[in-house]
């Protein structure tokens, strides 16, 4: 069983801060999907883990958000162990269907296009959250802390030390790695000065749960629009989660219509395909930004997740990604440990950077030119585009290899995803 410390049992004398010695190989700050997907990947890895966690578990747990699960992601989850306990949860999906604006020739990819019984599936964020949570529980190597925030990091030669601030009181913890898993606003990526490239698109996402009256057919669609694409996902209880893209200004003004506004012109959006809809809940605004880091290692230190890259919403890549950078990162350290080498060597980092720093740019250069193709209406363009969609529809190759390349399977296969 881990151990999870909070702050009314935690006794102090369990974190030392002997210089000589580590507390943990490894420490992981940021318990969200990503870093505990990292901390049950090294579950048999023989390496002492501690994970920090800024917010309580019954917290973390109520994000109002939900994923597309690519193929590749449900075949690392099996390799883990985990995945038994996430499916009964979450929707799977087996058709596809791309579509722009009102052009007829609609892309609809199956399963067959890759004989596989599904394409993927789609999570709510407690769906995932609370196996990971529980499965860690279960993890002898890993202690919990949490809540507990990180306040400081320092880099030595031989160490990173972590100071921590739980129940009022400061502590440093000294580990050969420090893993940040702390989402888009990495304070760990900012302290330890890696600079990042990219841009604020001039979008942003609203995102809503609807319950149609007619089966969603477990059908995912992607619709471009001139304002950003609109995508419609299958959730368990024949209920669809909507990822609206739209230009700031309309974003907020539709976020701000009362529920019966906002149902027209999201059945406007939708077709009538499952017919009339009810809206369940409350919907919210994300901004939507591009960001891939200049660095994902240093020496001691390795970003993963959002802490490293964030991508626009379209094609559902981001948490996938990250769930990607973990199985990648967990081969790299577990290989340099069996051969007895430091782990938080920046040697062995780069490893870790050069298999998915590359990859991570293919996808975010992906999204983001498919957001531009698509929201433009000037006409060559258009003509081109469409174009594009009647190759992918009507020459095999190229359709299997763009629905490959959009569920995580052109790219390397990490052994997690191999057992
Ligand atoms: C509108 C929208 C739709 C999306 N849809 C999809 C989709 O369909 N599919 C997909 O794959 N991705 C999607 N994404 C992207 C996805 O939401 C993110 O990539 C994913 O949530 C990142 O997970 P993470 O664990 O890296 O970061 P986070 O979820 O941000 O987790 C970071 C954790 O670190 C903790 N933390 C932060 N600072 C500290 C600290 N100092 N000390 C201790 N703990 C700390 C936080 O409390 C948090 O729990 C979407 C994003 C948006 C905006």
């Amino acid at each position: 069983m881990a151990q999870v410390i909070s702050p009314k049992t935690l006794d102090t004398s369990q974190i030392t801060t002997n210089p000589q010695d580590y507390d943990y190989d490894l420490v992981i700050v940021g318990g969200g999907i990503v870093g505990l997907t990292l901390a049950s990947a090294l579950k048999d890895s023989g390496l002492s883990l501690l994970l920090i966690e800024a917010r309580v578990e019954s917290a973390a747990v109520m994000k109002g958000q939900a994923y597309a699960v690519h193929m590749l992601s449900a075949l690392i989850y099996q390799g883990i162990g985990v995945w038994d306990k996430i499916l009964p949860n979450i929707e799977t999906y087996r058709r596809v269907r791309l579509s722009d604006a009102n052009y007829p020739n609609v892309v609809e990819f199956n399963t067959e296009d890759i004989g596989k019984d599904d394409l993927g599936y789609v999570a709510e964020h407690q769906a995932l959250l609370h196996p990971l949570q529980e499965f860690v529980k279960n993890c002898q190597n890993v202690t919990i802390l949490c809540p507990a925030e990180v306040v400081e990091t320092q880099y030595l030669q031989d160490a990173a030390v972590t100071t921590i601030k739980v129940a009022g009181k400061t502590q440093t913890i000294r580990s050969k790695l420090l893993v940040a898993a702390d989402g888009s606003r990495s304070r760990i990526r900012q302290a330890a000065g890696i600079s990042t490239s990219g841009w604020k698109y001039w979008q942003s996402c609203i995102v809503a749960f609807v319950k149609p009256e007619k089966s969603h057919n477990e059908t995912a669609y992607e619709k471009f629009q001139a304002s950003g694409p609109f995508a419609i996902l299958p959730l368990p209880g024949n209920r669809c989660r909507i990822v609206w893209t739209a230009p700031h200004e309309e974003a907020k003004t539709l976020c701000e219509l009362d529920d019966e506004q906002f149902l027209q012109e999201l059945s406007q959006r939708y077709g009538s395909q499952m017919g009339k809809l009810e809206l369940l809940g409350e919907r919210f605004i994300f901004p939507v930004q591009l960001m891939q880091s200049d660095k994902y290692v240093l020496d001691r230190l390795a970003l993963i997740g959002d802490a490293a890259h964030n991508c626009h919403p379209v094609g559902g890549q981001g948490l996938n990604l990250g769930i990607r950078d973990v199985a990648a990162l967990a081969q790299v350290i577990q290989e340099a440990h069996q051969a007895g080498k430091d782990i938080g060597d920046i040697k062995v980092l780069q490893k870790y950077e050069r298999w998915r720093k590359l990859e991570n740019l293919t996808i975010l250069g992906f999204t983001d030119l498919l957001d531009r193709v698509f929201s433009n209406t000037f006409l060559p363009i258009v003509i081109v585009r469409r174009l594009g969609l009647l190759t992918m529809k009507y020459i095999p190759l190229v359709k299997v290899l763009s629905l490959k390349l959009m569920i995580g399977l052109l790219g390397k296969t990490p052994k997690l995803a191999q057992r």
